[in-house]
């Protein structure tokens, strides 16, 4: 019998981890690295972030080697529609897959909490075309799945590893990813707005050695009031409101309870990159950085990674020791605590 330490289930007191005073412990039999689905079927109502409908919400335990494939269940006979680059037709303000007829919007956060949960195959049922925003970060979801408890498959955890440099560009907007031993996403941020002036515009997170459910999935997407407006003409953020979105005014933010992370609004970007990256396929090895960059460029550079077939690999880790130690800590173990 061995063990290993679960870092995201070491609680943070002040962003400091005790691990001498609290160790979980987690048994590890066989393989390191295999698949993961859910132990059980979980579901949730909310409501869409941008088409302010209510929507149910189930996540199904789904066979190894399957990805997560999302389902309509409200369209007479279900359209299922796979998580891949190749189906996303929407990157306005979210990803959005599109196909069959059928549209499923702002999968991103829910991505980021699979792809963290290290959930490989799942399918996620709905009832309306988009995922529920629930408060806007990806927090709910991650407590949705580690409530449903996560399950090891007997497949072994497939990576995707990039093996040199790939970048995008749009005017002063770019993404990149390079190779690195491990996972990492660089933001900067850049907006016109006295709130964006500070330190807080720039964040990195390497996710080999910070837990993203405790420092990243609790992010909050954002938008401007100046916005609301625009995007309501557009048919977006009809169901935006205070209670799933940080709102900034002229000046300030407007939630009376403020900001969960200082520099909260980079993080939520990061977040949003953990999923976009995670419509790979894969867990990402390699080194993501951006400036100004959004779902579009994200888009973009899942595209032109999969057009260059020299630039990754998709690979296993049969073998711990040869394994990057740090690939264990972003998956909590299914008895984490949230
Ligand atoms: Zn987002």
């Amino acid at each position: 019998m061995r063990y290993k330490v679960s870092w995201s289930a070491v609680p943070s007191v002040g962003g400091v981890r005790f691990c001498a005073l609290a160790c979980f412990l987690e048994e590890v039999s066989g393989t390191v690295f295999k698949q993961r689905t859910l132990q059980h079927s979980i579901n949730a109502t909310g409501v869409g972030l941008h088409t302010g409908r209510k929507v149910l919400l189930t996540l199904q335990p789904a066979p190894p080697d399957l990805g997560v494939v999302f389902r309509r269940m409200d369209v007479g006979s279900v359209v299922e529609l796979s998580a891949t680059t190749e189906n996303v037709g929407d990157t306005r303000l979210a990803t959005t897959l599109v196909g069959k007829g059928v549209r499923i919007c702002t999968i991103e956060h829910l991505m980021a909490a699979l792809a963290a949960c290290g959930v490989d195959n799942l399918y996620v049922d709905l009832d309306g075309d988009e995922v529920p925003i629930m408060d806007g970060s990806a927090a709910p979801f991650v407590f949705l799945l580690q409530s449903a408890g996560i399950r090891e498959q007997n497949a072994p955890k497939k990576f995707i590893r990039i093996k040199h440099p790939v970048r995008v560009e749009d005017g002063d907007k770019w993404a990149m990813l390079e190779p690195h031993e491990g996972t990492r996403v660089t933001m900067t941020i850049n907006f016109d707005h006295p709130l964006f002036s500070g330190d807080h515009n720039h964040a990195s997170v390497d996710l080999s050695t910070t837990s993203f459910i405790r420092e990243v999935s609790r992010a909050r997407t954002f938008g401007f009031v100046r916005e609301v407006e625009k995007l309501r003409e557009q048919n977006l953020a009809l169901g935006g409101s205070l209670d799933n979105v940080v709102v900034v005014d002229d000046y300030r933010v407007i939630n009376e309870d403020g900001l969960r992370y200082p520099d909260e609004f980079v993080r939520h970007k990061i977040l949003d990159v953990v999923g976009d990256m995670y419509v790979l396929g894969h867990w990402l090895l390699g080194a993501f950085s951006g400036y100004k960059s959004g779902h579009a460029m994200n888009h973009l550079l899942r595209q032109a990674v999969l057009a260059d077939s020299d630039s990754w690999e998709v690979l296993t880790f049969p073998d711990e020791d040869k394994a990057p130690v740090n690939l264990t800590q972003p998956i909590p173990a299914a008895s984490a605590s949230y």
